[in-house]
């Protein structure tokens, strides 16, 4: 299925900085709205309105972006507007932030969900795929949350944004500067910035066997099945669990030598979403490592927004991913 089709050189770099832009913006928006959050408890508890708001404004905003320069790409994202649409009040805050991040004038309403529903395009030949809010628990916990944007070809992701709002520039710094942004193109490595845009460093995995990551919610992987492939990996680290695909991240850094999420038995018949792996894939495989199912079969992009041939993540520095695979045989 991998095809070697690259995105040309002009192409690449316009694609890519638009991409990058939007996704810059989407993290400022996600921000404001978390720093008006009333009070995490209540939110958890009844109101998940910021969620919601920051899940859609950040759609409008990245959706806006991609439509106006690339009008013909579709875009398969997770949001639609048609909930905002019954919702006067919630459709009124979401204009409003968005509005905050336009240059001109200011959006209407209508304007604001036909940018959302520019995200219900379908799977094809090329597309983006986005996820404007992934780890939503994450997010409303104030804890670690990711945009993720994607741009497929052929069903080979050719470029990823991935911006993650709250992760620290390195995990085990004492007192670390937060916000990152990895970018990855096709033959071009991995890149990482900062939330502001600034380029920070090329990544690379380790190829050193350490640590693994793994889901905060418990309810989205096996983490009994996860420990079991560390203890047979001679992984004796005690394993990173954080919310969205700042776990791909984590593995591009070499912060973490493998991502394993494997079906939770409760729920043998979920399948995972485009959006809530593309850009993590291409982060990790652009700084050397290795993305699989748990089969050891490619990630289809092309079965619709559901990858319905797949089952589980494993996402490796490379040297590890046949132990892995292996390990999975046994348990
Ligand atoms: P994470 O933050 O890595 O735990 O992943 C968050 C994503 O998990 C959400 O965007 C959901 O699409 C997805 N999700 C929801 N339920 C499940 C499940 N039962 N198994 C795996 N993923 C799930
Ligand atoms: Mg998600």
């Amino acid at each position: 299925m991998k095809s070697q089709t690259h995105l040309t050189e002009p192409q690449g770099k316009i694609k890519k900085q638009i991409a990058i832009d939007a996704v810059l913006k989407a993290i400022q928006l996600c921000e404001q709205v978390q720093a008006e959050m009333v009070s995490t408890d209540a939110i958890q508890k009844a109101d998940r309105s910021p969620v919601t708001l920051a899940d859609f404004g950040s759609q409008a905003l990245i959706c806006q972006a991609i439509g106006d320069a690339f009008p013909d790409d579709p875009i398969v994202a997770e949001e639609d507007a048609q909930a905002l649409k019954e919702n006067a009040s919630l459709l009124e805050r979401v204009t409003d932030y968005v509005s905050r991040f336009c240059d001109d004038t200011s959006p209407s309403a209508e304007t604001v969900c036909e940018w959302i529903n520019r995200g219900s395009g379908e799977v094809g030949s090329n597309f983006w795929t986005l996820d404007p809010i992934d780890g939503t628990k994450g997010f409303l916990r104030r804890d670690q949350y990711a945009i993720a944007l994607a741009y497929i070809v052929d069903g080979v992701v050719q470029l990823g944004v991935l911006g993650c709002p709250n992760l620290p520039y390195r995990l085990d710094a004492p007192a670390p500067e937060r916000g990152c942004l990895f970018v990855a193109i096709r033959g071009e490595g991995t890149q990482l910035y900062t939330k502001t845009g600034e380029s920070l460093e090329q990544v690379h995995v380790s190829k050193a066997v350490h640590r693994f990551a793994e889901s905060f919610e418990s309810t989205h992987g096996d983490s009994n099945a996860h420990a079991k492939i560390a203890n047979a990996l001679g992984i004796t680290e005690s394993p990173v669990q954080i919310d969205s695909q700042a776990k791909y991240g984590i593995v591009s850094r070499g912060e973490a030598s493998l991502y394993i999420r494997l079906p939770n038995p409760a729920f043998p018949d979920y399948r995972e979403c485009i959006w809530d792996h593309a850009a993590g894939m291409i982060v990790v495989e652009e700084a050397g490592g290795t993305v699989t199912d748990a089969n050891g079969a490619p990630l289809n992009f092309l079965t619709g927004k559901r990858m319905h041939e797949n089952r589980g993540i494993v996402a490796t520095n490379g040297k590890i991913h046949q132990h892995v695979l292996k390990a999975l045989l046994s348990i």
